[in-house]
């Protein structure tokens, strides 16, 4: 009856705004075109100081997991002693990338929905001999946020020499990160805060990161190399790969979007909105995993309402047909609810739409809501000062 609209509610890649894929669009250039090489060296420029990152910002074609193996390519040999802590699919992830390269690697572990606590990180730490640590800012199949600010802070206090990476693919561009907390490497891509398309991978690091790698001598892998890519960050004339030119042309309209907005307005904006969100939803039955302090600004998991028996595969079903595709829910959430897209460039007919598509989706399924419920809370919480 009505034409068809979606709306990507997924935890990346995100709707993308018409200046950024007119960006993509424009006609290609020669990578070494001073213009073009200008321009990125602006767009590192703004990376850099949106992090305060005092060593070098790369940018780099390929996903956020060549960002994760990037950052364990330049800073862990065979023998070194690593930590990587987990608290989910993603944290798996560099567990297993951690592996490939060292026999020596210690996991912690949260239970889904959780973070592993500082206290927890400080206890294995003092084993000691630990040189490199992991830890993933928002881990996206659960939706919960470590308190980076706090947790680097501490380990940092004690461990002033520590190596300390953090997976930020699901927390850059939308909450505060400032490297001098401590972190050595964060990294993040363009598909999902920073509002781009999927493409490129972003990845920030410390001078004391840059060190580490010039100590390591020659390593096994060239593509992810800082080695060969500080040249051409430094000096966006020279030749390592050739980069992918319109994805960094798209990734400087979207910085600019987020500098118009101004990053303190936009963090605050992602966490008021999912506050919203969850006070919304919770109105027609549905509760967000974590608690409330661990909640994500960027992405939740909703869980069906207990005792309904909602088919997860016919939920999400009636939803994509009602205009709005959510993802699956994985691991130990798998099937119980879905996850929830709510970061970058976003607006108010974005949210109000995809609650009103999750509510007929709802009726479709026979879930006895009121309709109007959710969106009755919304309203409200939109409206007020
Ligand atoms: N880390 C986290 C926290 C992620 O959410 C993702 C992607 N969802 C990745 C790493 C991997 O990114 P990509 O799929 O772009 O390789």
């Amino acid at each position: 009856m009505f034409p068809e609209e979606k709306l990507l509610m997924i935890p990346g890649p995100v709707p993308v705004k018409d200046s950024i894929l007119g960006a993509l669009a424009s006609e290609a250039r020669s990578h070494v075109d001073p213009n073009f090489a200008a321009y990125f060296q602006q767009v590192l420029s703004d990376m850099g100081e949106m992090m305060h990152c005092d060593g070098i910002t790369f940018l780099v074609a390929g996903g956020g997991t060549l960002g994760m193996e990037m950052a364990a390519a330049n800073s862990v040999s065979a023998d070194d002693k690593v930590l990587v802590c987990s608290n989910g699919y993603f944290g798996d992830r560099y567990i297993d990338i951690c592996k490939r390269r060292s026999r020596r690697v210690e996991e912690l572990h949260a239970k889904w929905g959780e973070c592993v606590t500082l206290e927890q990180i400080e206890e294995k730490l003092a084993e000691g001999g630990f040189e490199v640590l992991f830890m993933t800012h928002i881990e996206t199949s659960t939706g919960a946020m470590m308190d980076l600010e706090n947790t680097v802070k501490g380990i940092r206090a004690d461990y002033p020499d520590l190596l300390i990476v953090i997976d930020g693919v699901a927390a850059g561009g939308a909450v505060e990160v400032d490297m001098r907390w401590g972190i050595d490497i964060y990294l993040s891509c363009t598909q999902k805060a920073f509002g781009s398309v999927p493409g490129n991978m972003l990845l920030w690091a410390s001078k004391r990161a840059i060190e580490r790698r010039k100590n390591m001598g020659e390593i096994t892998e060239s593509y992810v190399d800082f080695e060969k890519w500080m040249p051409v960050m430094e000096d966006s004339r020279r030749y390592w790969v050739t980069p992918a030119v319109n994805n960094v042309l798209a990734l400087g309209e979207a910085i600019k979007i987020m500098k118009e907005e101004g990053y303190e307005n936009r963090y605050e904006r992602h966490k008021r909105v999912a506050a919203m969100l969850a006070e919304s939803l919770a109105a027609i039955g549905f509760e967000v995993a974590c608690a409330p302090e661990l909640r994500s600004p960027t992405v939740s998991v909703f869980l069906y309402p207990e005792g309904m028996n909602i088919d997860d595969n016919k939920f999400r079903k009636a939803a994509d047909d009602e205009g709005v595709t959510l993802a699956s829910c994985l691991g130990d959430f798998a099937g119980k609810g879905f996850r929830l897209g709510h970061m970058a460039n976003y607006t108010k007919h974005t949210i109000v739409s995809s609650v009103a598509a999750i509510e007929r989706a709802c009726i479709r399924c026979g879930m006895g809501i009121e309709p109007g419920a959710a969106l009755a809370v919304l309203q409200k919480e939109m409206t007020a000062v």
